[in-house]
């Protein structure tokens, strides 16, 4: 899963963007080498070649952006153009994709009593956080990882300058974060992601033992990741921590919805910790 974007049962792996773009930027003319699935010098030319794609945006951020661009030109409906594949341009590169093979836009949903499936996400009851039933359902300490592909990009609380697209979770909470991150980019926009440093990241997997104790962390499973530590220490109470005031209910709520607990909103301290287990 490690290229894949996952949003409820859609899957849309980035080779195949990258395919699709390619085919539609030689349509245009604007000869982009064949279409491989790779970001050769041919296919950044082309994008180039394209106008409203900022040129400082990396090569998968370009492809993402040309494909928003190629939905609004046939009027389907992909939100702004900024290369970051949420869930509106997903739906909008499916539109595009059926437009291409079939000439039309499917379509829309009608919630009509004959179609009246309503398609939730699967959400996951977590287990509790004792040693037995997170080892009975996420497996040893370390195992079972996967990638996360960030919606929006994220920056390492140590090291600010250092931008990250990716990072190892468990693959049992790899959907419900996808989900969760999308919802947060949807709500708050890249700008006020950053100026609220919900993109400052401050760790994910780490197999260690508790502060103080002998059980293991969270963290040990890749199930817990820790966002701005440097204002939401350890032991601060939500007198101190930036993530208690209201500016981040609606972060909170996003991750509540889906199942995660914060102990900042629970107990009252590590206001950067969030985790898929419930509390005892
Ligand atoms: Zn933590």
């Amino acid at each position: 899963m490690s290229t894949s974007f996952t949003f409820n049962k859609t899957i849309i792996g980035m080779k195949e963007l990258i395919i699709f773009a390619q085919k539609q930027l030689n349509n245009k003319g604007l000869n982009a080498g064949s279409a491989d699935g790779l970001i050769g010098s041919k296919t950044i030319a082309a994008l180039s070649k394209v106008s409203g794609i900022e040129i400082t945006w990396e090569p998968e951020r370009k492809i993402i952006a040309f494909i928003q661009l190629l939905c609004k030109e046939n009027s389907i409906e992909t939100g702004v153009v900024d290369g970051l594949l949420g869930p509106k341009t997903q739906d909008a590169y499916e539109k595009l994709v059926h437009l291409t093979e079939t000439g039309k836009i499917p379509e829309p949903w009608r919630n009509d009593t004959e179609n009246a499936v309503v398609s939730l996400p699967e959400k996951t009851i977590f287990p509790l956080q004792n040693y037995k039933d997170l080892v009975a359902f996420y497996g040893e300490v370390g195992t079972n990882q996967t990638k996360i592909q960030l919606p929006y990009p994220n920056y390492l609380s140590w090291e600010l300058s250092k931008k990250i697209s990716s990072f190892s979770c468990h693959e049992k909470v790899h959907d419900s974060l996808f989900r969760v991150l999308t919802r947060v980019l949807e709500h708050y926009g890249q700008e006020e992601i950053s100026r609220l440093k919900l993109d400052v990241w401050g760790g994910c997997l780490s197999v260690r033992q508790m502060r103080g104790g002998t059980d293991y962390s969270m963290h040990s499973w890749g199930i817990a990741i820790d966002y701005d530590p440097v204002n939401n220490q350890l032991k601060w109470n939500k007198e101190k921590a930036s993530f208690a005031k209201p500016d981040y209910n609606e972060w909170w709520k996003i991750w509540e919805d889906e199942g995660w607990v914060s102990l900042g909103r629970a107990k009252n301290y590590d206001w950067m910790h969030v985790q898929a287990a419930r509390l005892k």
